[in-house]
C-alpha cells in the first residue's frame, strides 16, 4: 500500500523546533542510545529497551526532562532501527533526513507506544503500558475508510464524500451512561466500592453488589446510550482524489480521524482507493490497453476505425495488412500521471473477427478471391 500524504490540515510536529523559532542543535543518533555506529539491530533494541524502562512517563511522572529524553531516545532508535533512513542518516546526517522528508520526531509519547507496541509489549507486558495510561490525553484512533471510484474519476481526480463511524462518549450522559450525566454516590458502599460483611468473627471486604465496585450509581440509565456511555458517530468527511491515482492507494488526512480523549489529538483518516472495472479498458500503471475489433477485410486492406477514450472517442488508423495481437498507440489518452508528468498511452490491441455467416454474396466474392489467391501463388 502506498500512502500519498494528501496532509491538508496539520504540519508534522516537530519537538526540536522552539516556539521562538530557533532551533536546538540535534545530538548524534548513535552516542544518543549509547552504541557503537556498527552496532547490530539487536544490540540497538536491547540499548533502547534499556533507556526506554529508565525513562518511560509512568516512572517519571511529571519529569519533563525525561520525557524530552524518551522522546529523544526513541527518534534515535525509529531512525536507526529502520535500514533506509539509518543508511541516509550514516552518508548525510540530520539535514540528510529532513531533505529526504523522512520525518523522524515524535510528536508525542502516545506516538511513541503506537510506533514501537510491539516492542513495549516484550517489555511492559501486554499492552505496553503506555495504550494503559488512563489519566494522560490519549490520540484518538486511526481510521480506514475505502472510496469506490470509477476509471474517469481516479483518472482525472474528484471530490468523495465518505462516511465515518466511530465510537464517542455520548454527549447527554457526558459519557457516564446515567440519564443527565446524574450520577450518585452508592448508598450501600457509600462510594467506597467495597462493603464489608461479617464473616463469624472477621470483617470481610467484598466488591459492592450494588455499584460493582464503581462506588457511584445512577438512578437511571441514559436513554440515548443505554448506560453504555457510549455513542456511534457518523461523521461525514469531504476527500480531494488527486487524479491518476490507483488501485490499492491510501490518501492520508491528518487529524481527521477518530477525535482524541482528554485534549489528546485526533487520529489519520486514510483513504483507500477501490477503482470500478471498465470494460472498454485494461489499466497498466498510466498506460490504457482497448481491444480494437476490425473485420479480417479492414485488417486486410487497412480503415479508419472510432475507439473509445476517458473522454470520448477517437479514431485511429488501422494499417493494411495488421496482424493480430498488433498493437495501435494513441498518444497522450492514457491515465494522467500522478505526478503531474503528462498522461500515458490508449494501446489499441488488434483482434480480427472472421465471420460466422456469409451471405450468397459474400461468399461468392470469397470463393473468387481464394482462387485469386490461388492462382498468383
Ligand atoms: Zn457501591
Ligand atoms: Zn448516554
Amino acid at each position: 500500500m502506498t500512502d500519498l500524504d494528501s496532509d491538508l490540515s496539520c504540519p508534522p510536529l516537530s519537538p526540536f523546533a522552539f516556539e521562538d523559532g530557533r532551533c536546538m542543535a540535534k545530538r548524534d543518533y548513535y552516542e544518543i542510545l549509547g552504541v557503537e555506529r556498527t552496532a547490530s539491530t539487536a544490540e540497538m533494541k536491547k540499548a533502547y529497551r534499556k533507556l526506554a524502562l529508565e525513562l518511560h512517563p509512568d516512572r517519571n511522572p511529571g519529569n519533563a526532562e525525561a520525557e524530552e529524553r524518551f522522546k529523544e531516545v526513541s527518534e534515535a532508535f525509529g531512525v536507526l532501527n529502520d535500514e533506509q533512513k539509518r543508511q541516509v542518516y550514516d552518508r548525510h546526517g540530520h539535514a540528510g533526513l529532513q531533505s529526504g522528508g523522512m520525518q523522524s520526531g515524535f510528536g508525542s509519547v502516545e506516538d511513541i507506544f503506537s510506533s514501537f507496541q510491539d516492542m513495549f509489549g516484550d517489555v511492559f507486558g501486554f499492552g505496553g503500558m503506555g495504550r494503559g495510561r488512563r489519566d494522560g490525553p490519549a490520540r484518538g484512533a486511526d481510521l480506514r475508510v475505502g472510496a469506490a471510484l470509477t476509471l474517469s474519476e481516479a483518472a482525472f481526480g474528484c471530490q468523495k464524500e465518505v462516511t465515518l463511524q466511530f465510537p464517542a462518549p455520548c454527549a447527554p450522559c457526558e459519557g457516564t451512561g446515567a440519564e443527565g450525566g446524574k450520577v450518585t454516590v452508592c448508598g450501600m458502599c457509600k462510594g467506597q466500592g467495597q462493603v464489608a460483611q461479617a464473616r463469624g468473627a472477621f470483617l470481610m471486604s467484598s466488591t459492592c453488589p450494588q455499584c460493582q465496585g464503581a462506588g457511584r450509581t445512577a438512578a437511571k440509565a441514559c436513554p440515548t446510550c443505554h448506560g453504555r456511555g457510549e455513542t456511534t458517530v457518523e461523521r461525514k468527511v469531504k476527500v480531494a482524489i488527486p487524479g491518476g491515482i490507483d488501485e490499492g492507494q491510501s490518501l492520508r488526512l491528518a487529524g481527521q480521524g477518530q477525535p482524541g480523549r482528554r485534549g489528546g489529538p485526533a487520529g489519520h483518516l486514510y483513504v483507500t482507493v477501490e477503482i470500478e472495472a471498465d470494460p472498454r479498458f485494461v489499466r497498466d500503471g498510466s498506460d490504457l490497453a482497448h481491444e480494437l475489433r476490425v473485420s479480417f477485410t479492414q485488417a486486410a486492406l487497412g480503415a479508419t476505425v472510432k475507439v473509445p477514450t476517458l473522454e470520448g472517442e477517437t479514431e485511429v488508423k488501422v494499417p493494411p495488412g495488421i496482424q493480430p495481437g498488433d498493437q495501435v498507440k494513441v498518444r497522450g489518452q492514457g491515465i494522467p500521471r500522478l505526478d503531474g508528468r503528462g498522461r500515458g498511452d490508449l494501446i489499441c490491441i488488434a483482434q480480427v473477427e472472421v465471420p460466422k455467416k456469409l451471405s450468397a454474396k459474400a461468399k461468392q466474392l470469397l470463393l473468387e478471391l481464394q482462387q485469386t489467391f490461388e492462382s498468383e501463388g
